[in-house]
């Protein structure tokens, strides 16, 4: 495992980089660029391509374009275009004023393919898609000619520009590069150039009626950039020839195309078909979900770019394929907001705590320590009064062994403020449900601890009922019940796996009054409990939390068992 701490770890992407600047291949450039498809919010997978794209870029001098890979404009919109803007800028990286559209190159590209058709290496064919598919071949057996491969320049030239007049209709013609229908990889098989769509394009209106294929767009997208190192996930490797294959009958500026294992994290799909059926048939509340791996729904649930970040440097780029535990992930989200966030007390399930003793309308204001970590953070003042609020699981009537926490009888400390010892609990009649405790505190153990030195091991969170706010708590729980949520009996889809108790909704709980000042966005930790992060939601004097994570760190665990093995 490699460590952020120590700055970025090689990998065999800055080994090419870096012979490629040592032989000066490209005049001592580096210039990447990050080209997501506006068809969906992004994802997780995608901050790793962000990271290594900019990241790259930013560590050897050179720039990182942010191009829309803009083709299809059946499944495109404005809407995903603005919000891979605000996710890329808010994961901390500017593409300057290098924003490009796929879209903005359709002439060139026209013109490129036209080039293609009068050196006899692309031809308009009839086929329909299925017969594209079947005359395709497989893996063992070669494919079948297109009885339009012969046609004449001149006839193509011709069928291609009426094509782009708007002449025929969609699905009965397409452009295809004239390669080899006989070729071990099946991506050279007569490959799709452009196809007749009649949709409205979001940047070019209906000024075309035929697209270009990915393929075709996005090499002579990266070689008019001037892209040096065009780097995508291994399911492109294929495809390289491809792309190697236009920018060299063309004869135009050739990047060199770099493929990388594709980030996967256990308990969750990276997939924006599968993220947009989630969203479309209602599994979650939209994109920006905090339950959702996308960067919009990790951003409500409070996680820091900061912490994406060394995420995405951890994991580092390799070349075979693994699946990531999501546990790396909140371990990595810890280790920043350990750093950052304050400390507040926050009562989640409200048990009222009566101090017999303490007198009737006295209130106590407690110095309390933001963060332990970060003595920058300075104080708050706690308010202390007679009724209190705990957590009902702080008590239990009947304790089992090592309990430290309240009992009949048992002392503990109150965070902050006095040791109180159990005297009394009311219960309701009818239920017997506990409803109320009655305590005394030792008015010598101001600040929490005994002048006598006797030992109180359990030390609670509170609120003073009269001061705390209430708010509202959104605890999220994984979105899959398994690490592969493609695991799924025959027949069915990955919807199976879906976690039932992914979402569970907190209302009447007790916040401190500090927190009147919170505002969307704002993250704290919660004593004992989590890493909590205000909702949008919260306005008005409305409050919501969203836990990010909680408290216990799984992933440390295995780190650390990992190393005792030597690992
Ligand atoms: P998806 O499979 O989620 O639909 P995509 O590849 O269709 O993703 P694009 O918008 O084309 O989405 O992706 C933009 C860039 O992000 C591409 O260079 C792609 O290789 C990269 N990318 C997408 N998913 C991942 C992932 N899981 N890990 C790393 N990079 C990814
Ligand atoms: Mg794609």
């Amino acid at each position: 495992m490699t460590r952020g701490d120590f700055g970025p770890s090689s990998n065999f992407i800055r080994d090419i980089i870096e012979e490629d600047l040592r032989t000066g291949r490209y005049g001592g450039r580096v210039h990447t660029r990050f080209p997501p498809e506006p068809n969906g919010y992004l994802h997780i997978g995608h901050a790793k391509s962000i990271c290594l794209n900019f990241g790259l870029a930013a560590d050897y001098g050179g720039q990182c374009n942010l191009r829309f890979d803009d083709t299809n404009p059946t499944k495109e919109e404005v809407e995903y275009v603005e919000s891979i803007k605000e996710d890329v800028r808010w994961l901390g990286f500017d593409w300057g004023d290098r924003e490009f559209y796929a879209s903005d190159y359709f002439e060139q590209l026209y013109q490129y393919a036209v080039q293609l058709i009068k050196a006899g290496k692309a031809y308009v064919c009839d086929l329909s898609a299925d017969e594209i598919r079947e005359y395709r071949g497989t893996l063992t057996e070669p494919g079948k000619e297109s009885p339009y491969r012969d046609r004449s320049i001149e006839e193509n030239l011709d069928l291609f520009e009426r094509m782009r007049a708007g002449e025929f209709e969609e699905g009965s013609r397409v452009l295809r590069a004239k390669i080899d229908m006989a070729s071990p990889n099946v991506v050279m098989r007569d490959p799709v150039m452009y196809r007749i769509i009649r949709a409205t394009h979001h940047r070019t209106g209906d000024k075309w009626c035929i697209y270009p294929m990915y393929d075709f767009a996005h090499c002579l997208s990266d070689s008019i950039e001037g892209i040096t190192h065009s780097i995508c996930t291994l399911e492109f490797e294929n495809n390289r020839a491809l792309y190697d294959w236009f920018l060299d009958r063309l004869g135009v500026y050739h990047p060199q195309q770099i493929e990388f294992a594709r980030l996967n994290l256990s308990h969750t799909v990276l997939s924006k078909r599968k993220l947009r059926r989630l969203v479309e048939e209602g599994y979650v509340d939209g994109w920006d979900d905090p339950r959702m791996p996308t960067i919009a729904g990790i951003r409500r649930r409070g996680y820091t770019p900061e912490a994406i970040r060394d995420f995405c440097e951890r994991i580092g780029v390799a070349k075979a394929n693994s699946i990531v535990d999501i546990a790396l992930l909140e371990h990595c989200l810890r280790d920043d907001l350990n750093k950052r966030a304050p400390r507040v007390m926050a009562v989640l399930r409200p048990l009222r705590l009566v101090i017999d003793n303490y007198p009737e309308g006295q209130v106590e204001w407690f110095d309390a320590v933001n963060n332990p970590e970060d003595p920058g953070m300075g104080t708050r003042k706690l308010p202390f009064s007679r009724v209190l609020y705990v957590e009902r699981e702080d008590f239990r009537e009947d304790p089992p062994r090592k309990w430290f926490r309240l009992a009949p009888g048992r002392e503990v400390r109150l965070k902050h403020a006095y040791l109180v010892t159990c005297m009394r609990v009311v219960k309701d009649e009818r239920t017997g449900e506990v409803v109320e405790l009655h305590c005394t505190y030792d008015p010598a153990t101001r600040g929490g601890e005994a002048p006598d030195g006797r030992k109180v091991r359990g030390a609670l969170h509170w609120v003073s009922a009269a001061h705390a706010l209430d708010a509202e708590v959104r605890l999220y729980d994984r979105l899959f019940v398994k690490a592969d949520p493609e695991d799924v009996p025959e027949g069915q889809d990955f919807t199976v796996n879906l976690n039932p108790n992914s979402l569970e909704v907190l209302t009447g709980c007790k916040v401190e009054p500090s927190l009147a000042e919170a505002r969307p966005g704002d993250r704290y930790q919660f004593l004992r409990l989590g890493y909590f992060c205000v909702d949008p939601d919260s306005a008005d004097g409305r409050l919501v939390f969203n836990r990010t994570v909680g408290l216990r760190d799984t992933w440390a665990k295995i780190e650390r068992s990992l190393e005792k093995k030597g690992g």
